[in-house]
């Protein structure tokens, strides 16, 4: 099974393994190698706007490194149940935007020891979260590739999903089945509150937006709220490095943050589920 295609010109690329050397090749001889930590780069020079785009190392190792923590894992754990509720035993799961994997590994588990032999991708724009991606799950296929121009076949997944990265709906009802399934986690109105109270003088609830969305049906959407609790400014600053937040917040509020020792903030999250229309 693969489903990645070629960026250039859209064939569907096949595996090649030579010399010990694995690449994935298209009928028209576009050529990919992969790395040596698994993933295969399938973002050609002209997609990219800068040249190292995406979420930068510093993100992508305070995201691991608060991931690894599992404060997130109870709503990972529900967004693995939904994502199980809409996948066939070989099916095929896409995670568009997966950053360092965290979720696309948890799910190729949780469906892996329900019984389930699934397909799992995962596609990031930046390449060190891609690497670490593909070091820890030999699992899961991994590439760098942008979502706005996903690498993989038309019509060839049962389900998308896509965790706290940038949406683009044509590109993910291209790539969906006819009765494929888009998976969205998007923070909640109060999520992360007593940070933001913590940082700013006024802090603002996330805007939850209207859940219809064209192209789609909306079929429904769990929401995961719980609290969570920290004691080290360690884990308080990684956490505040994965918010959108980070780049815009000024000198005061940085200050606040960096003497927080210890924070107790609740956590919340929809998992909103939409068939391809
Ligand atoms: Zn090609």
């Amino acid at each position: 099974m693969n489903i990645w295609s070629c960026p250039v010109c859209g064939e569907d690329l096949l595996k090649q393994n030579q010399n010990n050397n694995k690449s994935l090749v298209c009928k028209n001889n576009h050529s990919f190698d992969y790395a040596r930590s698994g993933y295969v780069n399938l973002l050609t020079a002209n997609r990219k706007k800068t040249k190292l785009p995406g979420d930068n190392s510093l993100m992508v190792n305070a995201r691991r490194n608060f991931l690894s923590r599992d404060f997130y894992k109870p709503m990972s754990d529900k967004l693995c149940e939904v994502v199980d509720s809409f996948i066939p035993c070989k099916g095929v799961v896409l995670d568009a935007g997966c950053g360092e994997g965290y979720y696309t590994k948890n799910v190729y588990k949780f469906l892996s020891e329900n019984g389930k032999s699934p397909y799992v991708y995962g596609i990031d724009i930046a390449k060190c979260a891609v690497d670490s991606a593909a070091k820890s799950c030999k699992d899961v296929e991994f590439a760098v590739g942008s979502v706005f121009h996903i690498p993989v076949m038309d019509n060839s997944c049962n389900v998308l999903m896509s965790a706290f990265a940038p949406y683009c709906g044509d590109e993910f009802r291209r790539v969906l089945k006819p009765e494929g399934t888009m998976i969205l986690v998007i923070p909640g109105a109060y999520h992360l509150w007593e940070l933001k109270k913590a940082v700013y003088d006024t802090p603002y609830k996330n805007n939850v937006q209207d859940y219809e969305l064209s192209g789609f049906e909306f079929i429904g959407t769990e929401k995961v709220n719980y609290e969570i609790s920290m004691d080290n400014s360690k884990d308080i600053q990684n956490l505040f490095a994965m918010t959108p937040y980070y780049y815009k917040t000024g000198r005061q509020e940085h200050i606040r943050l960096d003497a927080l020792q210890e924070l107790h903030t609740k956590v919340s999250f929809e998992i909103l589920q939409y068939k391809k229309k």
